[in-house]
């Protein structure tokens, strides 16, 4: 099972309704106001190491692939 989303499964539970509830009802994930679990990379959707200073909500692999383009500096 992949963490990134859990509606993957939805699929497979499609022909079988009682235990899609069931699977809904334990598996969902709890609705978040703050914390690593509210943030995302908004590149890429991975939900860990978000970078969020400057407005960039991206994950640093994101950012060091993009981080050029987008007007940073290395000086190091
Ligand atoms: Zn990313």
């Amino acid at each position: 099972m992949t963490y990134s989303d859990y509606r993957k499964v939805f699929k497979q539970l499609k022909s079988k309704p009682a235990k899609m509830q069931k699977y809904i009802r334990h598996n969902a994930p709890k609705p978040r106001k703050f914390g690593r679990a509210t943030k995302k990379c908004r590149r890429c959707g991975r939900p860990r190491a978000v970078i969020g200073s400057y407005g960039l909500n991206l994950c640093r692999q994101c950012f060091r692939e993009i981080a050029k383009d987008i007007g940073f500096k290395k000086y190091s």
